[in-house]
């Protein structure tokens, strides 16, 4: 049995790239870039709500910290640093955690970001990430920005994540070919920050899928005293695109001056940008989904709620 010092020595200290002092003291010390504002945002993930207790241990690091990275991307922030709260159970020791911390570094030499510091206890298994990014001062993507007017965009692939979830409950098998994807989009979410940063300047209002589409989509509106009216959506959308949550994609509006500006970035990035709808007057945080047939279809059920 390690001791909880062994533990984060072995599995946590790694060499940072823009810290002034990390792991091993009583507080990290970080220096800000001039002329930026701090972006900071917190993400739990406990066993049970948010994954499996069978769940990869790599597939988990990386997701824990991926999570987090993903609302730098929503900000349109440049992620920096993150410390982590560990709650474990004794068992899963070294060779778990050591697994766990490969996924996590991985995600966080992909993205920039130092690990500047935790907390490791004793408890039932769940993993709390504080993230810090940096943007330039006043060009932070806010969900409170959305105009009329706007067009609405999605990127990538929304639903993936849920389509793979449903075929590990068995509630509806996928093939070979879709299983791939939608278990990649389950266990290694993609966050987005080149377009978030690609987005400053360009996007009014933006958000981070993680409890689903129509969800995510309404706290912009919410926050913003708008509407919307999603009437181009791709044919054959399913509950999964709207409504899934775990997909990590974003979601944003922008002025439809900038369309031609946001078709180039997905060329730039290659990522699929899809317009789906527009901002409009109307009841603040009210939304109509139109099929391809033009059909209202506005369900029941926007996303994931932890207490409904
Ligand atoms: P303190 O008792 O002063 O809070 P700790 O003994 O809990 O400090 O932690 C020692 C050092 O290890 C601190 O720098 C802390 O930030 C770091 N640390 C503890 N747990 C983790 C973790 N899970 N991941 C990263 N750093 C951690
Ligand atoms: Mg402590």
């Amino acid at each position: 049995m390690p001791s909880e010092f062994e533990l984060i020595e072995r599995c946590f200290k790694r060499r940072t790239h823009h810290t002034l002092l990390g792991i091993g003291d009583d507080g990290a010390l970080i220096v800000p870039t001039a002329g930026h504002e701090l972006v900071v945002s917190t993400d739990l993930l406990v066993e049970g709500t948010h994954f499996f207790p069978d769940v990869d241990p790599e597939d988990l690091g990386w997701k824990t910290l991926a999570v987090n990275v993903s609302d730098m991307a929503a900000m349109g922030a440049q992620p920096r640093w993150a410390t982590l709260g560990i709650a474990v159970s004794p068992e899963p020791t070294f060779s778990w955690l050591d697994d766990f911390a490969r996924g996590f570094f991985a995600c966080a030499d992909e993205f920039g970001v130092d690990l500047i510091g935790g907390d490791t206890t004793r408890g039932p298994r769940c993993f709390a990430v504080t993230i810090m990014g940096e943007v330039p001062a006043g060009q932070a993507l806010r969900r409170s920005g959305a105009q009329l007017g706007d067009e609405i965009w999605v990127s990538g692939f929304p639903g993936r994540a849920a389509r793979g979830l449903a075929h590990l409950q068995d509630r509806a098998p996928l093939g070979d070919q879709q299983l791939a994807d939608c278990l990649a989009a389950l266990h290694r979410p993609q966050p987005r920050v080149a377009l978030g940063l690609a987005l400053r300047g360009i996007a009014h209002a933006a958000i981070d899928v993680s409890d689903g589409l129509l969800a995510d989509l309404g706290h912009i509106l919410e926050e913003s005293g708008v509407s919307a009216t999603l009437d181009s959506l791709p044919q054959n959308v399913d509950n999964a695109y709207l409504a899934g949550g775990d997909d990590y994609e974003l979601v944003f509006s922008a002025p439809a001056t900038r369309s031609a500006d946001i078709a180039a970035l997905a060329e730039q990035l290659q990522l699929p940008l899809t317009r789906i709808g527009r901002i409009e007057a109307g009841l603040p945080g009210s939304l109509r989904v139109i099929d391809s047939a033009g059909q209202d279809m506005t369900p029941a059920k926007r996303g994931f709620d932890h207490f409904r």
